[in-house]
């Protein structure tokens, strides 16, 4: 690859190595994540700071992948010898090309791409783009093929002009971002061990995931000092079944569903208000009960959970508030079966009778306390249904209700019940504290340079705190307590397993990271494309000079 690449400028190099990247599938969750993984170590290996013993790149595998997926790093030593370090992290993976449709067969081809967006009418801003030629069409194209590139050229450049470079780059690609952020969370045992080993001192790391305009002619690009954190609280509702017949005796848990999903989903009311930052409403991503097949008996259970961004919110407040909706939803429920059973008495002329359809709300932790009180073993209850779970279910988030369920069905008393627990995946947020020394000292070195940079070439920035969509930035920070963390182990079943997560070494890390993205429109979507002016000749340059100027840090 080097010597395709040593005759052309940085701008030149970034697209080409784009489409390099993007002529290669690495689908999320399939075989090409590795080979990509092994294209781009190759990439690395061929630099001629790479063939000697001070500059490494490696793979590291993802323990227990069944995929046999792997990282990539590349560690370029700094002339100082220092341990200071910037690193560099992009994703590997992208998402599938089904959205392609009929020219499904193009999705990996940028050229063929541009020339059927030029004859394409039925989108006139598509075509006018293609037109311009300041277009980069392609699967992987904006997320995130051309941040891998931008990243590849720089290094290149670094490992070329090492007098630039006053103290260590590492750079880091990660598998699975888009699906279960295995890579990046296998990654931090490697980050640790690096620490250790050499000392690194991890000053900050630049992600370069990418970025779109808000609103129709929006051309600000976006700079983001953190990420914000998404949980997936999970609801298993119990209801008491009963016939058709005589429904208003049971407790149908589709109806506490229904009351629970109309107050989350889609509620902006529950999105927390930042100044100046891009948030985000709750939304439901899964409800279904638990019918097999047709018969006149309702639902026993049901299952729900949703998709909760959160920013500055502590968990433990989170939790509280989600169980509050829970019995809120539950009580609307009680009242609405209880009204309903007493115009049906009135109107059939039935006598009274002595019902109750309440509905306990537990949090799991709180569910584990009350079941250890009756002598129940929750952890092997627990470990049985994973295991036997796991034999015939692929899917984390299923497995976790399949244990929740185990551990409602060892509960002698099976009172109609809701229990909130949390399930896979789990991003943490996180932003730059500028209450600290060092988040005032990176947070001036990108706004010094990125005011020179919009002096430069015209262009305007806005720096906000929080990513607004996920990010495997989440993970090389975590600023929760010991209780936060805590309460997060005990309301997700089988978090070992399911989704092992260091938070503890994500707090000892705590590298803060700086979003820099490569700037395009319509990502996962089949008309994907990144802006070449931008992301290819603007771009690199401003990451490499935020990376000289916090290397210029004085001290260690
Ligand atoms: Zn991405």
């Amino acid at each position: 690859m080097f010597a395709n690449l040593k005759s052309m400028n940085l701008s030149q190099q970034a697209e080409y190595l784009t489409k390099a990247l993007v002529k290669m599938k690495s689908y999320n969750h399939s075989d090409g994540e590795r080979h990509k993984a092994d294209f781009l170590k190759e990439i690395i290996h061929s630099y001629p700071s790479f063939n000697d013993n001070d500059n490494l790149v490696w793979t590291q595998e993802i323990p227990g992948d069944e995929l046999g997926r792997k990282n990539v790093f590349a560690f370029l030593k700094g002339r100082s010898g220092g341990k200071r370090t910037i690193l560099y992290l992009a994703h590997l993976d992208t998402v599938g090309t089904e959205d392609f449709g009929p020219i499904q067969g193009m999705a990996h081809d940028p050229d063929k791409l541009q020339e059927f967006f030029v004859q394409y009418g039925s989108d006139p801003e598509v075509q006018e783009d293609a037109l311009s030629e300041e277009w980069l069409f392609g699967r992987g194209a904006l997320d995130m093929q051309s941040g891998v590139a931008v990243h590849l050229a720089n290094l290149l450049f670094f490992s070329e002009n090492p007098d630039e470079l006053n103290g260590n780059l590492l750079v880091m690609f990660n598998a699975d971002e888009e699906g279960e952020h295995k890579g990046s969370r296998a990654a931090l045992a490697e980050l640790l061990r690096l620490k250790e080993k050499m000392g690194l001192e991890y000053l900050a790391a630049i992600n370069n995931d990418f970025i779109s305009p808000l609103y129709d002619g929006d051309t600000t690009k976006y700079i983001y000092t953190g990420t914000a954190g998404k949980i997936l609280p999970c609801f298993s509702i119990f209801g008491r079944e009963t016939h058709a017949g005589e429904s208003l005796a049971g407790i149908d848990p589709t109806l506490i569903a229904a009351e629970l999903t109309a107050r989350i989903s889609q509620n902006f009311q529950l999105t927390e208000k930042l100044e100046g930052e891009l948030v985000l409403p709750p939304s439901c991503l899964y409800m279904r009960d638990d019918k097999k097949r047709y018969d006149v008996q309702t639902a026993v259970g049901c299952r729900v959970y949703f998709n909760y961004f959160f920013y500055e919110k502590p968990l433990k407040q989170l939790s509280k508030e989600l169980g509050m909706i829970a019995e809120d939803a539950a009580i609307a429920v009680e009242h609405r079966l209880k009204g309903a059973y007493k115009d049906f008495r009135t109107v059939n002329k039935l006598p009274e009778r002595q019902l109750d359809w309440g509905t306990e709300v537990t949090a799991l932790d709180d569910f584990l306390v009350y079941l250890e009180q009756k002598g129940i073993d929750t952890v092997s209850v627990m470990e049985e249904a994973r295991k036997q779970s796991s034999l015939k279910e692929t899917d984390a988030r299923m497995i976790a209700f399949d244990i929740v369920e185990a551990l409602h069905q060892s509960d002698p008393e099976k009172k109609p019940r809701v229990v909130l627990f949390y399930g896979t995946p789990f991003l943490p947020a996180n932003t730059v504290d500028v209450n600290t020394e060092r988040g005032v000292f990176l947070k001036d070195c990108l706004e010094e340079v990125l005011a020179e940079e919009a002096k430069k070439t015209g262009e305007a920035f806005k720096v906000r705190k929080y990513f607004p969509y996920l990010s495997d930035g989440s993970f090389l920070s975590f600023d929760g307590s010991d209780e936060d963390i805590q309460s997060l182990k005990k309301n997700f079943p089988a978090i070992k397993n399911l989704f092992p997560i260091p938070l503890k070494a994500m707090r000892d890390l705590n590298i803060p990271v700086i979003n820099l993205g490569v700037y395009g429109k319509a990502g996962h979507k089949w008309t994907e494309r990144v802006y070449k002016p931008y992301t290819f000749e603007v771009l690199p340059e401003i990451i490499r000079k935020v990376t000289r100027r916090i290397l210029q840090k004085p001290g260690s």
